[in-house]
This record gives structure tokens, C-alpha cells and sequence, in this order.
């Protein structure tokens, strides 16, 4: 089979690979319908996420069919339509029985897929821990709807619920990407207040406006102002940074109102830092950024019901052997891209 391949730093190639077995009891092998390109695959081929291992087949967000399980799997079977999870946990440890499925002390526990081990972007992949790793879609989910749910609707699901969001709150979301976009989904089903969103994006902006009217939007420049504008305590009651850029973080935090909640949803490429004198007396809570991704059944209900819908994010489709065009489209934020599918056939 085909499989999009990290040989080295910079360079991501279509390479022939045999077809992934069981190799635990725990494993299925899920034949890929549909993969998508991330951020994070981004972060691999520029060498920002050192554990990567070259030779791995990356992609850690897809929807496919079950081929195939191992003795032990008991959720899933042949033939079982289902979306992967970004995140392999063995749902036994300290950390899983407490939902924190990111610090999974399994070897391969966390985000291994696509990184570590092979991931989606391929005609066929392994999961481990199938039990966990594969939720199955509902019938009036299409794969495209269910898409992101592994990763990137995860994300944005598990960001706003840790963000301690009330109705009376204004809510900052600093960037507008795509987990930017989904997590402004989720904020939106805690109902708060008032919901700004920042990008310095025009198009992203647009893409919010349109269709989340009720949102406003701003331009990083005099944030601070507007935020303090249109919120009722001198900043955002709840900030979530999501861009990851130079100045994000920063602008985070300086946004955020006294005692609020800011959560770092973003993967950044170098070190923040904290400038607790400026900050002393603000007293804020940080939440820092690793998803956990074990609400991936609440959020297909979500989406069967009518209530997240990250169809609109998807903005092109490329096929498996035409995905370096898609990485070069969603690398270089050509055509409006937010989102690019990777069809397998
Ligand atoms: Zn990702
Ligand atoms: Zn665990």
C-alpha cells in the first residue's frame, strides 16, 4: 500500500509499505476512507516534534471501516464504520481512569499515532488499544462529518470544557484555524455571553462572520482595547489560545480579566515565557495544552444531532496520490484552505 511517509526533516514522501497486521490482541486494522491534514503533521516535517521517528507513515486524523481485531478488542468489529482517535490509551492507568488520557502511561500512550508509530495517511492502519482508539459513526453521520472528530473537534471539545465557561462570560478565542474553529463550536455549546474571536487572518475573520454572526471578531492589534470594550470586567472572563504565534501568548494572558481561566490549547515551536511580575496580582489560572481525547462519542451524538458540524471547515479534497498538493495548499494557506481531506480512492 501507499503510505505518506516522514523521511527526514522537511521532506514527507508517498512510499510503498506492506499492508499493517494485529500485532497485539488489543489492535485493529482499520482500512482508511478518509484522513486529513493537520497542524501537527506540519510540526513533524519541520522537525518541532523531536519524537517523531522518520520512516513513520504519518496523518493521525481519519474516519475508516474495521478490518480487521485482535482477539481482545470487543467494541468494534469487521466491517464497523469508525473514526480514530488521535490520542492511543490503554484506559486502565491512574491517568485514563481519571479522563486525563493524554499522560496515558502506556509505552505507547499519549499522541503515537502518526508520530511514533504509523498513522493515516495510507490505504490501512493499525491501531492500538482499539477499544479506545475507534469510536463507531452512526448511520446518518457521513465520514466527512465525522472527519475531525479524532483530532482537531476533540481538541476544541476538550478545550472548552476545562475552560470553566458561564453564561455571564465574555470569551476570548485568540486564532481562527481549524482547531481555532472547532473549539469556537464547543465554546459555543456552553453558551456564554459574549464570544470575541482574534485572528489576523481577513479571510478567517470573513469565514466567522459568516457563519457565526453573533461572533465578534478583531484584529490583534488594540485587542487588549476591544476586549476590555466588550467585556464587563476589565478583560475576557475566559481566554483559549489557540494560535500558537509569537505573540499569542502574551496576548493571552494580557487580555484575560483578573482571576480568569486561560487555557493554551496551542502547540508552539518554541518556548513561552511567563512574566510573573508583570502578571503578579492578576492571579489567573493556567490550563496548559495536550488534548484528551475520550469524549469522541459525545461529540458524534453531537454532530448526528445538529450541534457541531465542521463540514464547512473542510475546504478541499485531494486524493492520497495527490497529497503533496494538499500539503502544499494547507501549508502555504493557498485558496481559502482551512481544512484538506485526503481521500484514499
Ligand atoms: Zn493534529
Ligand atoms: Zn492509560
Amino acid at each position: 500500500m501507499i503510505a505518506c511517509t516522514y523521511m527526514e526533516q522537511g521532506k514527507f514522501e508517498l512510499v510503498e509499505k506492506p499492508k499493517p497486521e494485529i500485532s497485539d490482541s488489543h489492535d485493529a486494522v482499520v482500512k482508511v476512507t478518509l484522513a486529513s491534514i493537520c497542524s501537527s503533521d506540519l510540526h513533524i516535517k519541520h522537525g518541532s516534534v523531536p519524537r517523531a521517528v522518520p520512516g513513520i507513515t504519518v496523518g493521525h486524523e481519519m474516519v475508516g471501516i474495521v478490518e480487521q481485531v485482535g482477539s481482545d478488542v470487543t467494541s468494534v468489529k469487521p466491517g464497523d464504520r469508525v473514526t480514530v482517535n488521535v490520542e492511543t490509551f490503554c484506559g486502565k492507568c491512574f491517568f485514563c481512569r481519571h479522563g486525563w488520557v493524554n499522560n496515558c502511561t502506556d509505552k505507547n500512550g499519549g499522541w503515537v499515532l502518526g508520530c511514533r508509530i504509523d498513522g493515516g495517511q495510507a490505504e490501512y492502519v493499525r491501531v492500538p488499544y482499539a477499544d479506545q482508539g475507534l469510536e463507531i459513526i452512526p448511520d446518518s453521520v457521513t465520514d466527512l462529518q465525522a472527519l475531525l472528530v479524532g483530532d482537531v473537534l476533540a481538541t476544541g471539545y476538550w478545550a472548552a470544557k476545562i475552560s470553566e465557561i458561564k453564561y455571564e462570560d465574555t470569551v476570548l478565542i485568540i486564532g481562527a484555524g481549524p482547531t481555532g474553529l472547532c473549539t469556537l463550536q464547543c465554546v459555543r455549546l456552553h453558551k456564554p455571553k459574549k464570544i470575541i474571536v482574534c485572528d489576523i487572518d481577513e479571510n478567517r475573520l470573513n469565514f466567522v462572520k459568516k457563519h457565526y454572526p453573533e461572533v465578534l471578531t478583531a484584529y490583534p492589534e488594540n485587542l487588549r482595547e476591544f476586549v476590555i470594550a466588550n467585556s464587563e470586567h476589565g478583560g475576557a472572563d475566559v481566554v483559549l489560545e489557540v494560535a500558537g504565534s509569537n505573540d499569542t501568548f502574551n496576548m493571552a494572558w494580557q487580555c484575560a480579566r483578573p482571576n480568569a481561566v486561560v487555557t493554551v490549547v496551542a502547540l508552539y515551536d518554541r518556548p513561552q515565557i511567563l512574566p510573573l511580575p508583570d502578571m503578579y496580582g492578576k492571579n489567573l489560572i493556567f490550563k496548559t495544552g495536550g488534548v484528551d481525547g475520550c469524549d469522541c462519542k459525545e461529540i458524534l451524538r453531537l454532530i448526528d444531532e445538529g450541534k457541531l458540524d465542521t463540514v464547512p471547515l473542510i475546504t478541499h479534497t485531494v486524493t492520497l496520490a495527490d497529497i503533496a498538493r494538499g500539503y502544499e495548499l494547507f501549508e502555504n494557506r493557498r485558496d481559502g484552505v482551512i481544512k484538506v481531506a485526503v481521500k484514499m480512492v
